[in-house]
C-alpha cells in the first residue's frame, strides 16, 4: 500500500469534507501496473455523491470571490505543486508507471498552468466597453462564469490534464465536481489535500468524485446545474457525451483521440528527427494523444532514416519508471498491452516487417505489462495501426514518393489532434502545414502543447481548446450590457 503525508485520506472530497466512504461501501483498487501490487482502495462512488457534490457546488456558485482572489488561488497552486513537485511525482510514477523524470516533468507542465492563467487572467477577465455605441447606448461586455463545471479526465496524464481545466475554470470563477480516472486516482486526491490545506476556498468550490464513470457521468451530464463539462478521453465516450448533452444544451470542451502523422520530407535533418521522434513517440510509453502514431518518410530517405530509428530504438531501457535508467515504464493495463499487441500482430500478418522489438509471441500481458518498443516497416493504410490510435510503444513506418501524396495519407484519418512535419525547407513544409487537419502541427519539434498556446483537436478529436486565452474563455459567458445613461 502507498504511504505518503500527502494521501491522508484516500478519500472523495464533496463540500469541505472528505469521504472515505461510498455509500454502495464498495471500493476501487488502484494498482502499481510495474508490478501489480495494489497501492490503495478508493470508494466507488456513484449517483448520489454526485448528486451532492453538483449540490455543493451550486451553493459555492453565487459565494465565489473577486478575479484578485482568485488570482492569488491560482499563485498558491503554482507554488504548492512547485514545492511538493517531487512528493507527487513519486505518486504519479508509482500509479501511472511513466518514468521518475517524466513524472517529474508532468507536475511542472500542470504548474505552469496556474502560473500562465494567473498571469494573464485579470485583463482577459476585465470588462471591455465596445467602441460603437449602438442604440445610443454604451455597450459593455462582461466576462461571467459560466457556472458549475463538471471535469472529467483520463489516467495518462494523471495530474497534467486536470491542471489545464482546473486553473482556467478557477480563474474564470467556476465551482467544480470533477472525476479522475479509476487507473490513477491517486495523484488528484494529493493535489486535493493541498488545495484544502492551502487554499481558503469557499466550501463547495472544487468537489471530487470516483467509482462508477457511468452513474457519475451520468448524473453530471442529466443535471440542469452544471452547464458545462469539460472532458479529455476516448472519442467513443466523447460521442455519447455529445449524446447526453442535448437535453441541457450543455457546453462541451471535448479533448479527443488522435490518429498523428509524423511526416519527414527528403531534406530534413534526419538526426533530428530521429531525436524528436524518438523522444515524441515513447514518451509516457507511448500513450499520449499527440504520440506520432503513423510515420511516413519520403522515398529517398526511407531507409536512412529506419537505421537511425531502429538504433535509437534498440537503446531504450524498459522497465520500472522508479528505476532512474528507464526510458520507457509499462503499459497501464492489460487491455492496454493487449491492443498494442495486437496492432503488432495484424501489421506482420498483412506484409509489414518487424525491425526493432520482439515478435509479438514472445510477449503476454499475463505475465507483466512491459511492452518492448517495436518498429515495423512497410506499413500499409490497411493495416489497424495506421486506421487507430495504437497508445503505445509500436512505431509504424509508412514509404510516400510525393508531398501530395503525404497530405493525402496523413489527412486520410476522422482525427485532427496533432501532426508533425520535418524539412529544412521552410515555404514547401509550410504548404503541407496549411492543409493539415490538425490543431496542433509541430513544424521540426515533436514538442507537445503548452500552458499559452491553445491546444486541441479538428473532426472527431474534439471540440474547444485548452490552454491560451481560448482556453479559459471556456469557462466563461458573455454577458453585453448596453448601458443608456
Ligand atoms: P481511456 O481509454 O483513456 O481510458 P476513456 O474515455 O475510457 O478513455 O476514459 C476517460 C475518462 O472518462 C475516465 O475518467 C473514465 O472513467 C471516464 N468515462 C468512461 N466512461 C464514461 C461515461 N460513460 N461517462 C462519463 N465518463 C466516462
Amino acid at each position: 500500500m502507498i504511504e505518503s503525508y500527502l494521501l491522508k485520506n484516500i478519500a472523495g472530497y464533496i463540500d469541505g469534507q472528505w469521504i472515505a466512504q461510498a455509500d454502495s461501501g464498495k471500493t476501487t483498487e488502484v494498482f502499481n501496473p510495474a508490478n501489480g501490487k495494489t497501492l490503495a482502495e478508493t470508494p466507488y462512488m456513484g449517483t448520489d455523491e454526485t448528486r451532492r457534490a453538483i449540490a455543493a457546488a451550486k451553493a459555492a456558485r453565487d459565494t465565489v470571490p473577486d478575479v484578485a482572489t482568485r488570482r492569488g488561488w491560482l499563485e498558491d497552486c503554482y507554488e504548492a505543486l512547485t514545492a511538493e513537485k517531487e512528493e507527487i511525482g513519486r505518486i504519479l510514477c508509482l500509479e501511472h508507471g511513466k518514468p521518475w523524470a517524466e513524472a517529474q516533468g508532468e507536475v511542472d507542465y500542470a504548474a505552469s498552468f496556474f502560473s500562465y492563467f494567473a498571469g494573464m487572467m485579470e485583463d482577459t477577465l476585465a470588462p471591455e466597453t465596445l467602441l460603437e455605441q449602438a442604440k445610443d447606448c454604451r455597450w459593455t461586455v462582461h466576462k461571467r462564469p459560466i457556472g458549475v463545471a463538471g471535469l472529467i479526465t483520463p489516467w495518462n496524464f494523471p495530474i497534467g490534464m486536470i491542471a489545464k481545466k482546473v486553473a482556467p475554470a478557477l480563474a474564470a470563477g467556476c465551482p467544480l465536481v470533477i472525476k479522475p480516472a479509476a487507473e490513477t486516482p491517486l495523484t488528484m486526491i494529493a493535489m486535493f489535500q493541498l488545495l484544502h490545506e492551502r487554499l481558503d476556498l469557499p466550501k463547495g468550490m472544487i468537489n471530487l468524485v470516483m467509482g462508477s464513470s457511468k452513474e457519475i457521468g451520468g448524473e453530471i451530464m442529466s443535471s440542469f446545474d452544471v452547464p458545462m463539462i469539460s472532458f479529455t478521453g476516448s472519442t467513443e465516450v466523447g460521442q455519447l457525451l455529445v449524446e447526453q448533452s442535448s437535453q441541457h444544451v450543455k457546453k462541451l470542451g471535448l479533448e479527443l483521440g488522435g490518429n498523428a502523422p509524423f511526416i519527414v520530407l527528403d531534406d530534413a535533418d534526419l538526426e533530428s528527427a530521429a531525436d524528436n521522434l524518438i523522444a515524441n513517440k515513447f514518451r509516457g510509453a507511448g500513450q499520449t494523444c499527440v504520440c506520432a502514431n503513423r510515420i511516413f518518410v519520403q522515398d529517398g530517405v526511407y531507409d536512412e532514416f529506419v537505421n537511425k530509428v531502429v538504433e535509437r530504438v534498440k537503446k531504450l531501457k524498459v522497465g520500472d519508471g522508479m528505476d532512474e535508467n528507464t526510458d520507457v515504464g509499462p503499459l497501464i493495463n492489460a487491455a492496454g498491452f493487449d491492443k498494442v499487441h495486437d496492432h503488432v500482430k495484424d501489421a506482420l500478418s498483412k506484409g509489414a516487417s518487424l525491425v526493432a522489438g520482439k515478435h509479438p509471441d514472445e510477449l503476454d500481458s499475463g505475465k507483466n505489462l512491459f511492452y518492448t518498443p517495436t518498429v515495423v516497416s512497410d506499413v500499409t493504410h490497411d493495416m489497424k495501426c495506421c486506421q487507430e490510435e495504437t497508445f503505445g510503444p509500436l512505431l509504424p513506418l509508412i514509404r510516400f514518393e510525393t508531398d501530395a501524396q503525404a497530405l493525402e495519407m496523413a489527412n486520410d484519418t476522422q482525427f485532427g489532434l496533432a501532426s508533425y512535419v520535418f524539412g529544412r525547407d521552410k515555404e514547401r513544409a509550410h504548404k503541407l502545414i496549411g492543409k493539415l487537419h490538425f490543431g496542433h502541427c509541430g513544424y521540426n519539434t515533436g514538442t507537445g502543447p503548452a500552458a499559452h498556446a491553445p491546444f486541441g483537436g479538428f473532426l472527431h478529436s474534439g471540440i474547444g481548446r485548452e490552454g491560451g486565452v481560448e482556453g479559459l474563455m471556456e469557462f466563461v459567458e458573455s454577458q453585453t450590457v448596453p448601458d443608456g445613461s
